[in-house]
């Protein structure tokens, strides 16, 4: 994607406006004030709270060991005009406008950092999706021993969930479409190395869900799972809905070069929201992790203050999770055609998982391999012997 031309931000008077208030935001007002950004910086955030973090939602405070989770976001020492529970509804490029449900607010240099939103099932029952500190404060009262939960999805979300649920003495079903736990992400062979983790847990794979109504969770093939909790984690949708008709170019994220720019000019976009372009895959990307929202915050902010020149971001990837007491570390990005090699204990579970193609290795997969992480990331795009 080429992106249209437009000059440097005036550094001492030009108007950042970031939409969004999670990790995105608080890493890129960060960055602009340590690159010597002087102007006015305003946050519009549709949360009622200063940005938080999100990761140990599913975790320490699901399991009762947290409560909050701030990010640093000092407003007084960042000189930032923080705005929350204010939504931008939409965008006008052309007079450089974002619009909000408290007003219209004009800037000279806008970031897009809306995050993604869950995907919610079918049907008038109760259901949990877990994505702010709300979310999980909500659920975790309803994680009480003997409840009967049943967590639709077994992916990273719904792998957490379940670790906590069956903690607090819940009594765990959960249901998956694939025929394998983490089979998206991780695919068949190296999913199914994950299933001894579930012991105690009742793992229906293969098993589609209609829809969530008042008495529990009803499957395609007509059975019905009665439920007190049910928890959905089926994916999230990039939160790109408000820029409908600004021009701003999207697909399932918005689509920016791997400077983070939009085809529109003097605006960017970061986080879970962005579908960036990269080198190594030769297509637009969602990430949807952590350390990317994080560190794409360096080029994002290079794009606001220099439209024509910056350093670009296509690092390789990586994530983590916390799941039945492990660690499991994830870098790359491999396709499902790649060759697997797995490294399992005598019980058949997953330690490593290396992805190559062509003898290149393309990803790698750690359980409580924290040691071996930095020799994998620089290895990812080398031989793949390099690890052997
Ligand atoms: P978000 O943190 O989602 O922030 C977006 C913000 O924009 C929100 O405050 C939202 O309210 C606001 N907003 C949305 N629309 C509007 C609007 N129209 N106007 C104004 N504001 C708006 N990643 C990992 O790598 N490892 C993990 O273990 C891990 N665990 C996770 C566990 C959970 C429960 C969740 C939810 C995520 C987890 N992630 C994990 C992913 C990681 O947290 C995200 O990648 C990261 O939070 C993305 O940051 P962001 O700033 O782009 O988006």
């Amino acid at each position: 994607m080429s992106a249209a031309t437009s000059g440097p931000l005036d550094r001492e008077n030009g108007h950042v406006v970031v939409v969004g208030g999670g990790l995105a935001t608080a890493r890129l007002c960060t960055v602009l004030r340590r690159k010597k950004f002087a102007g006015p910086i305003t946050v519009l955030s549709a949360e009622a709270v200063p940005p938080y973090d999100r990761p140990p939602l599913s975790k320490a405070v699901l399991a009762g060991d947290r409560d909050e989770t701030p990010l640093p976001f000092d407003t007084a020492k960042l000189g930032a005009d923080l705005r929350l529970s204010t939504r931008a509804i939409g965008l006008d490029p052309g007079t450089r406008t974002v619009r909000t449900d408290a007003g219209d607010v004009a800037y000279d240099a806008l970031a897009i950092a809306t995050g993604a939103s869950p995907v919610r099932l079918p049907g008038d029952g109760p259901q949990h999706t877990l994505r702010t500190l709300d979310d999980a404060l909500g659920l975790r009262k309803e994680l009480v021993p003997g409840a009967r939960v049943v967590i639709v999805g077994a992916g990273w979300i719904g792998a957490e969930v379940a670790t906590a649920a069956r903690s607090a003495g819940c009594r765990v079903t959960c249901v998956e479409v694939g025929p394998e736990p983490l089979t998206g992400p991780l695919g068949e062979v190296a999913g199914a190395a994950t299933r001894p983790w579930w012991a105690g847990i009742d793992l229906r794979t293969a098993t589609a869900v209609r829809s969530v109504e008042p008495d529990g969770v009803h499957l395609a093939d007509g059975a019905v799972l009665p439920a007190d909790v049910v928890v959905s984690g089926v994916g999230v949708r990039p939160e790109t809905g408000w820029l409908a008709g600004s021009g701003i170019a999207t697909d399932r994220g918005i689509l920016t070069d791997t400077r983070c720019r939009t085809g529109v000019p003097g605006v960017v976009a970061l986080g879970d929201v962005a579908q960036r372009w990269s080198a190594h895959t030769g297509s637009h990307r969602l990430v949807e992790h952590w350390d990317d929202a994080s560190t794409a915050a360096t080029a994002a902010a290079a794009s606001l203050l220099d439209w024509e020149q910056g350093p670009e971001h296509d690092p390789v990837p990586y994530f983590w999770s916390d799941q039945f007491g492990r660690k499991l570390q994830y870098v790359g990005a491999h396709h499902p055609a790649d060759d697997l090699a797995l490294d399992r204990t005598g019980d058949g579970a997953l330690v490593r998982a290396i992805w190559s193609r062509d003898g290149v290795l393309t990803a790698w997969l750690g359980v409580d391999r924290s040691k071996d992480l930095v020799t994998a990331r620089t290895a990812v795009g080398g031989p793949v012997s390099a690890l052997a």
